[in-house]
């Protein structure tokens, strides 16, 4: 029986499932323990310092009992230490992103994914260079700066050549106003050297989603193909930073085993990241399961409702408190609302989940991946961010000043992210309002843009902040 150690770098150590059972034994036997609850939501909450505010986070012992607990006034504690995390180190930015979905020719078998390769009348596209550069001109269009490329496996279809090749396309791609700034990967684990090559060719975050940390269950959710191997996915970032990509992202699929188990693996891969590496996870996603071309989502077990999803959200915000969070258009408009409020701080808008989606007229089913349950347009995800309070961020600076992994983690440690993050995030919506929002968005955002920019606190940071705007808006462009 392997023992557990979050300084190994063996998935059945560092994830280890006697260690996971016994997490949540101690977080069921102590779930209604008010005493020990109250010591860990303090030890969440931001603390005050000289230069700004730290966390310290949580163990994912301590997380489990938080999230094991049913007691509705501990669980709105949560809720709002949450929101005091999101606010002390994310302020009310929310970064916006596309995915791009290249090719969903796959070899593996996921059983809850319509690309599985027994699927015979799902049709198999892959876009060419010319259409990847159809697509990128219509998400440019839209206002996207910042891609997240999708690609089922298949070594033939889509080695690694062929998705170096896509992001060498989407950088070339000049638009009037402005590139897109940043691609992260989301693509089946790989090998190191693999790995560099990404690296060299400038991506973003590097993400992957481990669908489920159960062991015997990730066999049966995956029986053939190479993502069957659950230490090779399992140990994909550790390769991943082994090949110098120092931003990767996290993800469990909800829905597929017991939530409280998924948490813990979640928690416990964080922090062995964090033990073995110096940094954790640049971002963590809560993609929930979706129906699908011939995937029913009942035919799972283990689904769970919003409320137990808001508070899955809210524990990882206390556990993990500088990890950013991603939600997908997989959740409707009212479930990303409450959850932007406990810890979000990345969204999708506008998005198209089949391949050469944004190039067509209307919305294709086809070869879409799952159903979009947030159908709106950029427009209306950025006007109703603004409405809600929530500043849209267009803005890429700390990835093309180099401030990743560690660095960009002791930056948000230091609440310096809030100090150089606002102002940018609003001379890039700026940007957006004047190349692309409608009437009514524009005049709701330049609203926000006037109140927000009054929030800055050194006089200094806001007069080149102000002159940047008015720059914008006099068609004077810089990069920021
Ligand atoms: N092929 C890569 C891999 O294996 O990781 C990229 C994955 S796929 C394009 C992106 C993610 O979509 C998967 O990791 C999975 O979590 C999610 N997904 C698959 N089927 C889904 C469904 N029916 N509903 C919601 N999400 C789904």
């Amino acid at each position: 029986m392997a023992k557990y150690d979050p300084r190994s770098l063996h998935a059945e150590e560092f994830i280890n499932d006697e260690e996971i059972q016994e997490a949540l034994r101690y977080a069921e036997e102590n779930k209604r323990n008010v005493e020990l609850i109250d010591q860990i939501l303090e030890k969440a909450r931001p603390q005050k310092t000289e230069t700004g505010c730290v966390c310290s986070g949580l163990t994912h012992r301590e997380a489990s009992v938080l999230l094991a607990c049913d007691i509705p006034e501990k669980i709105e504690k949560m809720y709002e230490i949450a929101e005091e995390i999101k606010l002390a180190f994310y302020g009310n930015r929310i970064v916006i992103f596309a995915p791009l979905y290249l090719s969903n020719y796959c070899v593996n078998g996921c059983v809850y994914c319509p690309y599985h390769a027994v699927n015979k009348h799902i049709p198999r596209k892959k876009l060419t260079q010319e259409e990847v550069k159809a697509e990128v001109i219509a998400l440019q269009d839209m206002g996207h700066k910042r891609l997240a490329i999708e690609a089922g496996e298949d070594p033939v279809n889509n080695p690694i050549e062929y998705i170096l090749d896509c992001i060498k396309t989407i950088y070339s791609v000049h638009h009037k106003n402005g590139d897109i700034r940043r691609v992260n990967v989301n693509i089946a684990a790989t090998t190191v050297e693999n790995y560099r090559k990404l690296k060299e060719a400038g991506i973003g975050t590097y993400i992957l989603f481990q669908e489920t940390y159960h062991k015997k269950s990730y066999e049966q959710l995956h029986p053939t193909g190479p993502k069957h191997n659950y230490d090779y996915h399992t140990e994909a970032m550790d390769r991943a930073m082994e090949g110098g990509i120092d931003d990767v992202g996290l993800g469990v699929l909800f829905g597929l085993e017991l939530y409280k188990y998924e948490f813990a693996g979640l928690i416990m891969h964080a922090e062995h990241l964090e033990a073995v590496h110096g940094v954790g996870p640049h971002t963590i996603s809560v993609p929930r399961l979706k129906r699908a071309d011939d995937i029913d989502p009942d035919q799972f077990d283990n689904g769970i409702d919003d409320e137990t999803f808001a508070h899955i959200t809210a524990c990882i915000r206390l556990a993990v408190p500088y990890t950013g969070m991603i939600i997908s258009t997989r959740e409707t408009e009212a479930v990303r609302s409450k959850l932007l409020r406990l810890g979000i701080s990345q969204v999708s808008g506008g998005s198209r989940t089949s391949v050469g989606g944004y190039t067509q007229e209307e919305r294709p089913h086809d070869t879409e991946q799952f159903d979009v349950s947030d159908q709106r347009t950029l427009d209306e995800v950025v006007r109703w961010l603004m409405e809600n309070g929530h500043i849209p961020s267009f803005c890429t600076a700390c990835y093309r000043e180099g401030r990743t992994g560690d660095r960009f983690m002791s930056l948000c440690k230091n609440g310096q992210i809030l100090n150089c993050c606002h102002p940018n995030a609003l001379m890039t919506l700026s940007e957006y309002l004047e190349d692309y929002a409608s009437p009514e968005t524009k005049e709701v955002g330049y609203r926000m843009v006037e109140e927000e920019l009054k929030r800055i606190p050194k006089d200094k940071v806001r007069e080149i902040a102000e002159q940047n705007i008015k720059d914008i808006k006099n068609s004077n462009r810089r990069d920021f």
